[in-house]
């Protein structure tokens, strides 16, 4: 079947040369002619495809299955259903929003160990039949509610040193894993692999080293009780930008050397991860404007009138967007979100100790406790980078604060590399993966040829 994107998908085709940091500048040029200054977004979805290349170089074993649930917006997922790629829902809304996109449900892992029987039966309903299980009852609601389960048995890992845990949530420790797999057996299920998640935000790789062990152990108890394993789930936790101490390449030379250790290529066994932070953090600038300010004179330093150029004041900014909104990734996520200066400073610029607060009249809708920004005037705007992984996907509308805008772009260099792996066929994903066709409103047909002027295009 093909996948076919939807027409819907609209962005913004860059101008050769220009990059994504251009709209924004762009769109704040056109807001700041107005009093109109909400917050927006700017997301690249060529740096979401550029991501997909930094994958397959770093890690041409395995099959990525996007976790939707770092970032559900359409034309993120969109543009990955594109690529070929797989995807990990854990939900009927999740698995409904990457089937609207004509992905197979062969595409699909149903990668939560605990769902509910009406979801279980309605990814049975509708042909997705990967899904993870960590527990006794999940086998027998999913032995009883679906027709044909590919069991993925979920081990914990020992993901202490992960900036977001999950192993206190999911996974089986390996001394359950052999009575989980007899009752499998038992139930007539068809069990074919394991996975595991090392924690979002893994800081250790060593992590990954040892769960690919036990998941070889698991994998020796599963072909001795009968089953046919042969699918190994290394699932998330890569870093989604190089502002971290531990980068996306350290990561994965370790768990290559790890895979041809334990599941050498002969071994015959299909690899697939459920990256989500990895795909979409750094496509997306979140850009907000500061609504109103507060000095706080120091006055310990004494009140020396004269004394201007010593930090003798801390300021408060509130800007209209906060963790109520995008910013919930401060609490749900443990993020620390800094801005960058829109307005560069001069080099004898003063900064002074700063606060940033969301527009809510929450105590709690603090985004920055200290850092040192300028003296900024209300109208003026904050950059903050890297804002795409579990920041629109979880945000409320609280106290009436709406979401940012999110203005879809795509740059010259990517779209002209999409062209050429699509017409020569791209490795690591199937033939008809290969959707994008120069955007109709160009009045072009599928072809070569780049639009030389920027134009609303579509993923046809
Ligand atoms: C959240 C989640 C992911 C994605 O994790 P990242 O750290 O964002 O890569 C993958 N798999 C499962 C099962 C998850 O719950």
């Amino acid at each position: 079947t093909m996948n076919t994107i939807t027409p819907e998908l609209e962005f913004t085709f860059l101008e050769e040369g220009f990059s994504a940091r251009d709209t924004v500048e762009q769109k704040i040029n056109e807001s700041s002619v107005t009093d109109d200054r909400d917050a927006f977004y700017v997301c690249d979805l060529g740096d979401v495809i550029k991501k997909h290349l930094r994958w397959t170089r770093a890690l041409p074993r395995i099959t990525p299955f996007y976790a939707v649930k770092c970032n559900d917006s359409r034309p993120v997922v969109a543009t990955l259903a594109s690529l070929g790629i797989g995807f990990d829902c854990a939900s009927k809304t999740e698995i409904q929003l990457v089937q609207s996109l004509g992905v197979d449900p062969s595409r699909i892992i149903y990668a939560n160990p605990c769902k509910q029987v009406s979801q279980i039966k309605y990814a049975s309903a509708h042909g997705i039949q990967m899904m993870t299980f960590d527990s006794e009852v999940e086998l027998m609601k999913v032995a009883r509610y679906h027709d044909n389960a590919k069991l993925v048995l979920r081990i914990a890992t020992d993901d202490s040193k992960a900036v977001c845990r999950l192993s206190v949530k999911f996974g089986a420790q390996l001394k359950s894993c052999r009575g989980l797999l007899e009752r499998a057996k038992e139930l007539g299920l068809d069990v074919i692999g394991v996975s595991f998640h090392v924690g979002s935000g893994c800081t250790d790789p060593a992590t990954y080293t040892q769960a690919i062990a036990d998941a070889r152990c698991v994998f020796d108890m599963g072909d001795e009780l009968g089953f046919n394993m042969h699918l190994l789930d290394i699932g998330g936790g890569f870093p989604g930008s190089d502002n971290v101490q531990l980068k996306f390449e350290e990561i994965t030379v370790v768990i290559n050397l790890a895979l041809d250790k334990y599941f050498p290529v002969d071994a015959g066994v299909k690899i697939i991860a459920e990256p989500g932070r990895f795909y979409v953090a750094s496509a997306y600038t979140l850009v907000v404007n500061i609504i109103a300010k507060k000095v706080i004179l120091d006055e310990d330093i004494g009140s020396d009138e004269e004394d201007e150029g010593t930090n003798e004041k801390t300021l408060m900014y509130y800007v209209n967007d906060g963790v109520y909104g995008s910013f919930n990734c401060i609490f749900f996520d443990h993020a620390h979100c800094l801005p960058t200066l829109h307005k560069k400073p001069k080099p004898d610029e003063i900064m002074y100790p700063c606060s940033i607060w969301g527009p809510t009249c929450d105590g709690l809708d603090r985004i920055a406790e200290q850092c040192y920004l300028p003296d900024m005037q209300v109208g003026d705007w904050l950059v903050f980078d890297n804002m795409g992984a579990y920041t629109v996907a979880a945000s409320s509308t609280f106290n009436g604060f709406q979401r940012p805008d999110i203005h879809y772009v795509m740059s010259h260099s990517v779209w002209q590399h999409v062209q050429q792996i699509c017409s020569h066929g791209m490795p690591a994903s199937t033939e008809e993966s290969c959707l994008f066709e120069v955007p109709a409103c160009c009045g072009r047909e599928s072809s070569l040829e780049i639009p030389t002027k920027p134009c609303q295009a579509h993923v046809v």
